[in-house]
């Protein structure tokens, strides 16, 4: 094995590293245990939920250059479940391991700016954007903007943290202050008729598959729920899938790879903006954990691992809804449903908008999902 790739197939035994310990990390760890895999989890925060389902643990931060290099040695390949691991973190570790998906994706994926640019250069869609760097840009950005808008900061920002929407009465000076004077964009805002994403899997260069299209809904920037199936025309929904694979592409990728997009409808066809992608499983995916052959947290670790993917075939219609905050406390109920699949991440404390589950209804093909 070289640092910079597998040279062959993990064997059951090896160990995963995972950097992050979030909910993805707990179901990645979970997904690996099942094919006889091991998962060492490293992250900052002792609670981590994905400790407890993990066969090592490391708590340390992700400038600590001794631990991350203690992790690395320990590790057969390594992952991560956010996107926002200081590059500088993912660099030491792949001078002694693998990491997948490669530093290229996590790079783009962490300025919103660089990645609307990468996009846009694929001659895919992206709303019209501009780079902000101070109020004065904000002010001539809102001009030429002519619409509401959302100001989003260029890193960092998730769940619909760091944005602000904007219209052409917003104070420029007030608004970039309230973003703390970070790097940012303006975004057009697009009035889209819906959104969704494009979940794939991408293995050895030759290995590619994507999972069918959920159909999302976002409340206040956070998902809410995943629908599948979409209920988009066939033609929309292959030129989802073509964006999405041009994207992994481009990126030399391995490992899951999400794609969202806004769908607008237009004079002649309904048109797809991409609005970002995620280099790591992602929320809109967790309905396959209930509804298909092999999850997609399976399939990113058998990406990672050099391992043949498993079959993204979807066997149920599906319906996953977050539980956030206080939403969890309805876990005794939602356990009583029979087409109810309960997934609760073991997270301490009750914080408004925290994910802390979801939940999957799942019904037969065709057969009409009860919303209630
Ligand atoms: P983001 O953090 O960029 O993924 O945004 C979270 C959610 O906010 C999206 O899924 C949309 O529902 C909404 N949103 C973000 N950007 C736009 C936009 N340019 N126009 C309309 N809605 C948006």
């Amino acid at each position: 094995m070289t640092p910079s790739s597998l040279a062959a197939s993990l064997n059951p035994g090896s160990t995963i590293g995972i950097l992050g310990g979030g909910q993805l990390g707990r179901m990645l760890a979970q997904a690996a245990a099942r094919i006889g895999l091991h998962a060492h989890i490293y992250c900052p925060n002792p609670e981590a939920p994905a400790f407890e389902v993990a066969s090592a643990q490391t708590i340390a931060t992700f400038d600590d250059r001794e631990a991350l290099q203690k992790f690395a040695r320990s590790v057969d390949v390594v992952t991560f479940e956010f996107e926002n691991i200081p590059l500088e973190a993912a660099d030491l570790v792949s001078e002694q391991v693998p990491l997948y998906p490669n530093r290229k994706a996590l790079e783009i994926s962490q300025d919103r700016g660089v990645e609307k640019a990468f996009i846009k250069q694929l001659g895919l869609n992206v709303a019209d954007w501009w780079p902000i760097d101070s109020a004065d840009d904000l002010a001539n950005a809102l001009t030429q903007c002519a619409a509401p808008a959302l100001l989003k900061t260029r890193r960092l920002g998730y769940d619909g943290k760091g944005q602000l929407a904007l219209d052409q009465n917003s104070d420029p000076a007030q608004a970039f202050e309230h973003i703390d004077h970070q790097p940012s964009v303006l975004e057009k805002k697009i009035s889209f008729e819906r959104e969704i994403s494009v979940v794939l899997v991408q293995g050895s260069p030759n290995q590619i598959d994507c999972y069918d299209l959920p159909c999302n809904l976002h409340k206040n920037g956070i998902l809410h729920s995943s629908t599948v199936p979409s209920g988009v025309p066939e033609k929309l929904d292959q030129q989802a899938k073509d964006a999405a694979m041009k994207i992994a592409a481009a990126l030399d990728y391995r490992g899951i790879l999400a794609v969202e997009f806004f769908v607008k409808e237009d004079e002649n066809a309904p048109q797809l903006i991409v609005n970002e992608f995620a280099p790591r499983v992602h929320n809109s995916g967790h309905w396959t954990l209930d509804a298909c052959s092999c999850n997609q947290f399976e399939n990113h670790i058998r990406a990672v691992a050099g391992w043949p993917l498993g079959a993204t075939t979807r066997h149920s219609d599906a319906q996953m809804t977050n539980l956030l905050g206080a939403q969890v406390l309805d876990w005794f109920e939602l356990a009583q449903h029979p087409d109810v699949v309960l997934h609760l991440y073991g997270k301490a404390g009750i914080k408004a908008g925290r994910k802390l589950g979801h939940m999957t209804k799942i019904s037969p093909i065709g057969a009409k999902i009860q919303t209630n």
